[in-house]
């Protein structure tokens, strides 16, 4: 059994919305095709991934690096012990070779598209869903069939902002989402505060209402964000400072009683160990948004969940960035505490599948073989193109 070619495209994510840093206008996802020499149905079995949204494509690093070593790897260092399909680790090693440690960037993202899709290529030749083939290898019990979830959104409009963001929470509600995450830090604080006020009105209650400021804010500025939520019981603030910037976390969290959520801006589990070693994080409190496809995939996310469990932290700590149906599968097989969701925006990927049910707080993840973005209607069709390219 060997992986027979590797394909990648750049997909435009469609995001007409903007946080209080990025515009996500020009931001582009590469979409992986791992195609197996193993038929189903007289049509080979191909494992699709992508490295999450809010990123950029990496169409260079795939073509130039990852794939060429891929492809002159021996093809049976790369299976599994005991045929259980391709070993992702020992893709990910493969893909790695020759890089430095460090400087994970873009190539974080790019690894985790190939390693993910090894995922979809496992599931799909156990004619299962991914979430199963995932907790199998972690040695997790059953895999959850339905995981908690929440709304991302509340962004920032050109005009009349704060009313179109009670209309957008509204949205959510009536598709059966009784949470919500809002941006802050593009106003000033007396805007923002009015945002959350309008928030509230529709969530009803302040531990359904995260806020979320990119990762903008002087140590300062946070600070004085900070003092104003505490009037608030938001169920967390997120990225207040550089997602880097370790002290500036434990200030805020030495000043703010509350939850404060970060992580989806680290890239490896070293980088998770820093965080617990200098950023002031608390078991038990604050929330961890690794995300898996911008970090090297599932088995670095493994690692990272390590370090996390080993200083006292708990998976139900952890929430994934980036509401797909990747992340749906990853927090259903590690039983993590839940999964985000952007309803209507970042399409093709954002979202999940007209299969998945969201009510009560919780999302259902379907049952179709792998990672299932093949029940996407928005996707689809890429995957096809890059299918039979
Ligand atoms: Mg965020």
């Amino acid at each position: 059994m060997r992986i027979v070619a590797a394909k990648d495209l750049t997909v435009p994510l469609e995001g007409a919305v903007a946080n209080a840093v990025v515009s996500f206008a020009d931001h582009t996802v590469s979409l992986v095709a791992l195609v197996s020499d193993q038929t189903r149905g007289g049509r080979p079995v191909i494992g699709f991934g992508f490295n999450s949204i809010g990123r950029f494509g990496q169409s260079g690093i795939l073509r130039e690096r990852l794939f060429p070593r891929l492809l002159t790897t021996d093809p049976d260092s790369l299976l599994a012990p005991g045929g259980a399909g391709f070993d992702p680790e020992a893709v990910a090693a493969a893909v790695m070779r020759n890089e430095k440690p460090g400087g994970h960037g873009d190539r974080a993202g790019a690894v985790a598209a190939v390693e993910l899709a090894v995922w979809d290529l496992n599931a799909k030749l156990a004619d299962e869903p991914a979430c199963r083939t995932i907790a199998r290898r972690f040695g997790r019990g059953p895999a959850l069939t339905d995981v908690p979830v929440y709304a991302a959104g509340g962004y920032y409009y050109p005009d009349d902002s704060t009313a179109r963001l009670g209309d957008e929470l509204r949205g959510y509600a009536a598709l059966g989402f009784d949470a919500f995450k809002i941006k802050i830090g593009g106003a000033s604080l007396d805007t923002d505060l009015s945002r959350i006020d309008a928030a509230l009105a529709v969530a009803g209650d302040d531990a359904a209402l995260a806020v979320d400021a990119n990762g903008r804010f002087s140590e300062d500025e946070a600070l004085r964000y900070a003092e104003a939520l505490e009037g608030y019981q938001l169920r967390w603030y997120e990225e207040p400072g550089d997602p880097l910037d370790f002290a500036l976390n434990r200030s805020i969290t030495s000043a703010y009683r509350g939850a404060v959520a970060t992580g989806e801006n680290l890239f490896s589990a070293v980088d998770a160990r820093n965080l617990v070693r200098y950023g002031g994080i608390r078991p038990g409190l604050d929330v961890l948004q690794m995300d898996p496809g911008l970090s090297y995939g599932v088995t670095e996310y493994a690692r990272t969940l390590d370090e996390l469990e080993q200083a006292g932290f708990f998976r139900s700590q952890c929430f994934p960035h980036g509401g797909h149906l990747i992340n749906l599968h990853v927090v259903a097989g590690l039983g993590l505490g839940g999964c985000e969701a952007y309803p209507g925006v970042f399409q093709p990927f954002g979202g999940f599948a007209p299969q998945c049910r969201i009510g009560g707080g919780r999302v259902t993840v379907p049952d179709a073989p792998g990672f299932g973005l093949e029940l996407k209607p928005e996707l689809a069709p890429f995957l096809d193109a890059l299918g039979e390219n």
